[in-house]
């Protein structure tokens, strides 16, 4: 009993239990008969629902231009879009006799008698009528075939009569004062920069599904943006990604094109050493649609579980095609949300393809680390320095880098570990720790079979850490630590996955208590849990006995895994949870595992090294999602020496 009309309502006399009832109750639900609502309050709750900010707004209307088939969408916004937004598309217009219609509830052009084949972004009919119901509207059309535009104008949910205007083909709906009519929703706006924030990611999230498009938006804070078109193919949506997302996001992707049993998948994901702290940067697409939806953010969590630490994320575009019959959009009134029919074929498709792309990707690092250190390097970046101590930056630069095998002070020669090549300091001062590393790797041309590979022949260990290897046209640096923890980290997880994983027996069986539908899920998968190393069975009605955990997990809080499992389960029919906390530990064991920087490699090892990453797939980035190596192009170290 919290509020403290309670006690009152005791001390008034009433029987106990009428002073559980909150006032509202005891004051009015008794006394008013049923009745329906007003057409305009039906669209205010609806609006509730649709419009929740400015942004909602925009989304709407944009979707509503791209239905009709716009090529130029134009945005405007004042004060964050609460005083104003406009929207003016070129699409096919509104006909005079259907402008009533188009801001009344439950009307739509778009949704023909099956609800199980919707192809536009659009069907419910009901954005227009509820943005009008909380704001000032107004719509001006003209259709391709007639020869002046009309006017339609609705207040708070008030509609004028319509009256001829001028305008070209096309639409302008504009919304003025929005939430007049609702002042309780007008109190959760954040300010004006987070509402013109939201709004430019609205349309952002949108443009990506249509490139060939031109959008604009211009609001009265610095909130603009302008995405030229770019044509309708795989090359232009690229492009068009470019102009949402940056360019470093295409040169740092690989593209993803796989099937599955009708459902389609495309688009692009980041290369492991390329990720962000947060998953805003991944936007997903079903038919079209922008979607935000667990499954599917999930898949990406699984598809990069192996190659990057648990707080990094992905950047990613997908776009899924299926037949609309089997995918449901009707689930939110905001069309964000999509069920599938079969959701284990989605999550396997994303899972499966990306891993793949990873895969044949193979080794490759970040352009963007590579970059950094060329920028670095560039002496232009000191052009400010005095002649006297352009050569001290210079130097000061190379250590800033990190790439200290280059430093010229004087030092104690490289220990290569082993015997023949060690020379005195004098030599290597003169001639450079390069090319006296060179003579100590003994071999003055390396094999030229070595050089064709990927990853070049190795000729020197500096720092004890790095391995500094050669191919025809570039000098490939690896960090031999990280290198190897990968390798062995894949080793591990072959080990894992190719035959059943080795379990303990509890002491006792562990029982463990849930919902019936859990029980029951988690039986029928009992089969591929025990792979895995988990003995369940099931435990009479509502629970089921562990009797056995993988011995890799050691001591385990048995109920929780139990429970994510179940949760898992009813959320994608699969068990991920589980491969994932295994190929976590093998992480970790990998770790300990590995060769630790400081251990000195004899060319043979070294190379040896070189070959397995190139036979790894995933071994580019350390499980850390760092890279293990950088390769600098000879071309660019030309242009460092102004050779170029
Ligand atoms: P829905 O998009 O779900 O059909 P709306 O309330 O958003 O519902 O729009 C109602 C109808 O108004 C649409 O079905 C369409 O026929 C018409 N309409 C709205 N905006 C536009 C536009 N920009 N261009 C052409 N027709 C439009
Ligand atoms: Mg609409």
């Amino acid at each position: 009993m919290s509020w403290p009309g309670a006690t009152l309502l005791r001390l008034a006399g009433q029987h106990p239990i009428e002073a559980f009832r909150t006032p509202f109750e005891s004051a009015y639900s008794t006394a008013m008969p049923i009745r329906q609502l007003s057409e305009t309050m039906i669209n205010q709750i609806a609006a509730g629902e649709v419009i929740e900010r400015p942004a909602s707004v925009v989304k709407e209307l944009v979707e509503n231009a791209l239905d009709a088939g716009a090529s130029r969408v134009e945005i405007v916004t004042a004060g964050g879009g609460l005083n104003m937004i406009r929207v003016t598309d070129d699409g096919s217009g509104i006909p005079e006799p259907e402008l009533a219609l188009a801001i009344a509830r439950h009307c739509t052009s778009k949704l023909s008698e099956n609800i199980h084949d919707i192809r536009s972004l659009g069907f419910r009919g009901e954005a227009l009528p509820s943005i009008g119901s909380v704001s000032r509207l107004s719509i001006r059309s003209r259709t391709a075939s007639g020869d002046a535009a009309a006017e339609i104008g609705i207040e708070g949910g008030r509609v004028s009569a319509i009256k001829p205007a001028a305008a070209n083909r096309g639409t302008t709906v504009e919304v003025r004062d929005l939430f007049f009519a609702t002042p309780a929703r007008l109190k959760f706006m954040k300010g004006e920069r987070a509402e013109s924030s939201a709004t430019s990611d609205v349309i952002k999230r949108i443009a990506i599904a249509f490139p060939a498009v031109r959008f604009t938006l211009a609001g009265s804070d610095r909130s603009t943006l302008e995405l030229p078109a770019t044509e309708a193919s795989a090359d232009g949506s690229l492009r068009r990604v470019a102009q949402v997302m940056g360019a470093e996001f295409p040169a740092n992707s690989i593209a993803i094109d796989a099937s599955r049993d009708g459902v389609h998948l495309t688009g692009h994901v980041s290369i492991p050493s390329f990720t962000r702290a947060n998953a805003l940067q991944q936007y997903a697409y079903v038919n079209g649609r922008p979607v935000r939806d667990k499954l599917i953010a999930g898949a990406i969590r699984g598809a990069f579980a192996d190659v990057l630490p648990r707080d990094r994320h992905a950047v990613t575009v997908l776009f899924l095609t299926l037949d609309p019959a089997t995918v449901d959009v009707n689930v939110h009134p905001a069309k964000a949300d999509v069920r599938f029919r079969d959701p284990g074929l989605v999550r396997g498709l994303i899972v499966g393809a990306i891993r793949e792309a990873l895969a044949n990707a193979g080794i490759r690092a970040a352009t963007s680390g590579a970059a950094g250190m060329m920028a670095a390097f560039r002496p232009g970046s000191y052009a400010d320095a005095s002649p006297a101590n352009g050569h001290r930056s210079y130097d000061a630069a190379y250590r800033a880098s990190g790439f200290a095998g280059f430093d010229r002070s004087p030092q104690r020669p490289l220990d290569m570990g082993f015997d023949g090549f060690r020379e005195n300091d004098q030599a290597a001062f003169d001639a450079g720790p390069l090319a006296s590393a060179d003579a100590r790797a003994g071999t003055a041309e390396p094999a030229e079979t070595l050089l064709g590979t990927a990853l070049g022949a190795a000729r020197a260990q500096v720092h004890e850490n790095y391995i500094v290897s050669q191919t025809r046209d570039s000098l490939v640096i690896v960090d031999q630590h990280a290198a190897h923890e990968r390798l062995v980290y894949e080793a591990l997880k072959n080990a894992l996955h190719s035959r059943a994983v080795p379990s303990q027996m509890l002491l006792l069986p562990e029982i463990v208590d849930l919902p019936e539908e859990d029980a029951e899920r988690l039986a029928l998968h009992s089969e591929t849990l025990a792979r895995f190393g988990l003995g369940i069975e099931r435990f009479g009605p509502g629970a089921v006995a562990v009797r056995e955990t993988p011995s890799m997990l050691g001591e385990t809080n048995v109920q929780q895994l139990v429970r994510d499992l179940a949760d898992e389960i009813a959320d994608n029919d699969t068990v991920e949870t589980l491969k994932e906390r295994l190929d976590k530990i093998a992480a970790t064991m990998a770790c300990h595992g590995s060769v630790r920087s400081g251990r000195l490699l004899k060319p043979e090892e070294m190379n040896a090294l070189l070959r397995q990453m190139e036979a790894t797939p995933g071994s580019g980035t350390c499980n850390h999602g760092r890279p293990t190596y950088i390769e600098l192009k000879l071309a660019d170290i030309e242009r460092l020496f102004g050779r170029r």
